[in-house]
């Protein structure tokens, strides 16, 4: 099957699908919550080493969000791990890595569907050709799913209907504000949503190439790189990438240093997929969203997603409504999780908690 479709193949294949995702009232992307220029005039992404030939390319805060990456040298060729939201994020990054390697990138790593991990991966293919785009199974259904939510080619589509009305938006919210502050932000993210805009109008999206649908050793080079499937998480297509020597994983929004985005996700087997990812013996985490962090990160975001589950099932037990659980349990865990769940401008603790109780609600509550 080729890797790589246009728009035009897609909307012939999928008509119907296109008019389903239309009809949702919620443009929900994921991570990319809260409105943040302030740094849109810094580097797209900084390359921190974590290991001899290992770099987390840690994403710049923007309003429309980016991924990290991990980018792994090796003596055949660069595997990149998640490429983006959009091509030039990707050819931003691209760059950098020439300035540290002349190898050229073989290999891509998606580790979920969703639109800011994946969207940059034509980047590449155009650049390299013979790229290996690998991912799970699971995420290349997803993919090309008219269903999956908040990434793959339906959701292109559906973007290209929403962004339009996003951009009047800012444009209308840009001509009532009167501080000049909210004005140069509202400024700002206006020429990002319609440089994004025409980003998707141009999109050639490259899908994985290559699929894995159970945990795999890839000797590329000199490296060992495991690809871990260890169940259903952020969604039902997680894999981490694990380098047993460096003693590093990149986890996608598995585990990430903000609040989790859950829509697409699976609560109670996420607790466990940490749970065995966690036996792994590693030191770094470089995570989907946010800066490189330790192991010991990994129990702190578990446990707000097992005490989220538990301070809903109490509640429910106790005839608490939904609206009761969103006035009540922000709160109520505030104390052990606010600070460390907002270490970041995006993906606060005040800005997900509400969304995060709703669906939880439908997943775990009403086992929708
Ligand atoms: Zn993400
Ligand atoms: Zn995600």
């Amino acid at each position: 099957m080729g890797s790589s479709w246009t728009r035009r193949d897609f909307l012939i294949k999928s008509g119907a699908a296109l008019a389903a995702a239309q009809a949702l009232e919620h443009f929900d992307p994921c991570c990319a919550m809260a409105a943040d220029a302030i740094t849109a005039g810094e580097e797209l992404f900084e390359l921190k080493p974590v290991a001899d030939g290992i770099y987390a390319a840690i994403a710049a805060p923007r309003y429309k969000v980016n991924c990290n990456a991990a980018v792994i040298l090796t003596n055949d060729g660069v595997v990149v791990v998640d490429s983006h939201s959009k091509p030039s994020a990707a050819l931003a990054l691209y760059r950098e890595v020439q300035s540290i390697t002349k190898q050229p990138i073989k290999r891509i790593i998606n580790t979920h569907f969703h639109w800011d991990h994946w969207q940059g991966n034509q980047v590449y293919a155009q650049a390299f050709p013979g790229l290996e785009i690998i991912a799970s199974e699971r995420t290349r259904e997803n993919l090309t799913r008219p269903d999956a939510g908040s990434g793959g080619i339906a959701y292109i589509e559906k973007q290209l209907q929403l962004v339009p009305k996003e951009i009047e938006k800012l444009g209308n919210d840009l001509a009532s504000a009167t501080d000049p502050g909210q004005k140069a932000r509202l400024e700002a993210n206006l020429r990002q949503t319609e440089a994004y805009l025409e980003e998707l109008r141009q999109m050639k999206p490259a899908l994985p190439t290559r699929t894995v649908d159970q945990t795999v050793t890839l000797n590329v080079g000199d490296r060992e790189i495991r690809i871990l499937l260890l169940g259903r998480g952020h969604t039902d297509g997680d894999v981490f990438i694990y380098l047993p020597k460096e003693k590093v994983v990149a986890t996608g929004d598995a585990l990430i240093d903000w609040m989790p985005f859950m829509n697409d996700g699976y609560p109670e087997d996420w607790v466990r997929t940490l749970d065995a990812l966690e036996k792994f013996e590693f030191t770094q985490i470089i995570p989907g969203h946010g800066g490189v962090m330790p192991k010991q990160q990994l129990a702190f975001f578990r446990g707000y997603l097992t005490d989220l589950i538990a301070a809903m099932k109490k509640a429910d037990a106790e005839g608490a409504s939904l609206d009761e659980m969103k006035r009540t349990l922000p709160d109520l865990l505030a104390a052990k999780y606010e600070q460390g769940m907002s270490r970041h401008p995006l993906g606060q603790y005040r800005d997900r908690i509400g969304l995060n109780i709703e669906v939880a609600y439908q997943k775990v509550i009403r086992k929708a």
